[in-house]
């Protein structure tokens, strides 16, 4: 019988890889694992953990601001842009800690390096072979660079996180997660925000109403969003640099953010070698149990064409563990998979947009209500939150939940399980609320539009 050093060999340590090594090594697996950054990954080094302790920073500024309209006087106030760094990095520093040590304790072996295939069952790693009878590959994803002139004075989300200052005024170029997260960032830090994006809407294959909802909200808050623009060229012009933009105008800022998508990170790996197949957008194939087009070869999380979230990677790892390893066949579903974009105001879905609904069920309801926030009225703040539902008018079943407000990510949790639980818009009405809250509107929606 043929032996491998592991029974695994994982290639990426980020959230998917992470979860994957230590439930097969709890099944017994022998199993390494090869990170050529940082454990943790995008989400735990420069993504969702950064960005989130960052938005945080950034919302002190308006509620300072509305402190006022509740009896407040401030002193001046300042922010301070490096002792946020310092905090926040020794926060992602303690959070790479536990990564390892979960897996130290798990018994997995973990590599430094950036790790390659080199025929089957054989992964090439620091100019050393390894064998394993299974390889798992999570890469991730990398950011997408502009294509034009002067791309090179631009940053994406890799590098933003290493700004030494808050730049005075900031070009952001998108209308996705990222982009609409990091207007909000910089704005509530004080930048000057202009936020370009070549569609006529926000956050595409979003709930439409959302869309129109947040962009406005988002515009209310002082970002500069302008929609039907593409950048054509950047050039450096002494100390600024001057964004062209294809309606002819220009903008002069300190820094260029671009976040136009992620590319599945499959450069180097030498994917030919075994044989897995990536498709047109150069995403890995992969079946329902995340096999690729090799039997040997697996690969969850954003290396592949599914949903680019933590979560989903981590269930994806997790049920992969559990059919190779566990003995129990746990193909993937990603329906109903709640999402939030931590912009200011947050925006989350789970479910259906009406766009979605309207072409796959002939009978749809639509239950909405968008009105003032209570905390807006006492700081006399123009604010505006969305509640929607969209509703199977046939079978009564919530289709889709959509929310524009404050703690929009934490309500949409609550309401993924009432979806997932397979939920009818009965069982909403029969749910008494907490009150006063945002929440509670979802239990109060009567008439349809
Ligand atoms: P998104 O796919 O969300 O958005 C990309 C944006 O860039 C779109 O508005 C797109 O426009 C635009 N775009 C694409 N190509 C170009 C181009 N060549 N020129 C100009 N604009 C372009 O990607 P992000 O980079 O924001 O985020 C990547 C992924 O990471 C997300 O899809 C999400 O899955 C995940 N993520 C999740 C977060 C969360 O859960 N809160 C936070 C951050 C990221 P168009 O619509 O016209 O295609």
């Amino acid at each position: 019988m043929q032996t491998y050093d592991f029974d695994l060999f994982v290639i990426g340590g980020g959230s998917g890889g992470v979860r994957a090594s230590r439930v097969a090594a709890g099944y017994g697996a022998r199993v390494g694992i090869a990170e050529a950054f940082r454990l943790g990954g995008t989400c735990v080094i420069r993504g969702c953990v950064p960005k989130k302790l960052m938005m945080y920073a950034s919302q002190f500024r308006s509620a300072f601001e509305d402190s006022r309209g509740y009896g407040w006087t401030l002193g001046a106030y300042v922010h301070d842009w490096a002792a946020m760094v310092a905090a926040r990095d020794k926060e992602i520093d303690r959070l790479e800690g536990i990564y390892r040590s979960l897996l130290d304790k798990a018994g997995v072996a973990v590599f430094s390096g950036r790790a390659e295939l080199d025929g089957p069952h054989r992964i090439r790693l620091n100019g050393e072979v390894i064998t394993a009878k299974v390889v798992l590959l999570a890469t991730g994803a990398t950011p997408a660079r502009l294509d034009v002139p002067g791309a090179e004075f631009t940053v994406t989300s890799d590098e933003v996180f290493n700004l030494r200052d808050a730049p005075r005024r900031v070009a952001i170029v998108g209308g996705g997660y990222i982009a609409c997260e990091f207007a909000g960032i910089f704005n509530g830090l004080g930048t000057q925000v202009v936020q370009l994006h070549r569609g006529n809407q926000i956050l595409r294959g979003f709930d439409d109403e959302l869309r129109f909802h947040l962009a406005d909200e988002i515009a209310r808050t002082g970002v500069d969003l302008r929609l039907g623009v593409d950048v054509t060229a950047v050039e450096r012009a002494r100390d600024a640099l001057s964004v062209y933009l294809s309606n002819g105008s220009v903008c002069e800022v300190d820094a260029v953010m671009v976040a136009t998508g992620r590319h599945c990170a499959t450069s180097g790996l030498r994917l030919d070698t075994v044989g897995v197949d990536v498709d047109g957008d150069g995403a890995i194939t992969v079946n329902e149990f995340s096999r690729t087009t090799n039997p040997h070869v697996y690969a969850v999380g954003d290396v592949t064409n599914r949903l680019k979230l933590t979560p989903v990677a981590i269930h994806e790892g997790h049920a992969f563990a559990d059919t190779v390893f566990g003995g129990q066949s746990r193909a993937i579903s990603h329906n109903n998979v709640p999402f939030a974009v931590f912009s200011q105001p947050q925006a989350a879905s789970v479910g259906l947009s009406e766009e979605q609904a309207k072409a796959q069920f002939e009978d749809v309801k639509i239950y909405g209500s968008s009105f003032r926030p209570m905390r807006a009225a006492l700081s006399l703040r123009e604010e505006r939150s969305l509640v929607k539902l969209v509703v199977d008018g046939k079978s009564d079943r919530v289709l889709g939940a959509h929310i524009v407000g404050a703690d929009a990510a934490e309500i949409i949790q609550g309401l993924a399980i009432a979806l997932k639980a397979g939920a009818r818009k009965a069982d909403f009405d029969a749910t008494l609320g907490v009150h006063p809250t945002l929440a509670e509107e979802f239990v109060t929606l009567r008439t349809t539009r």
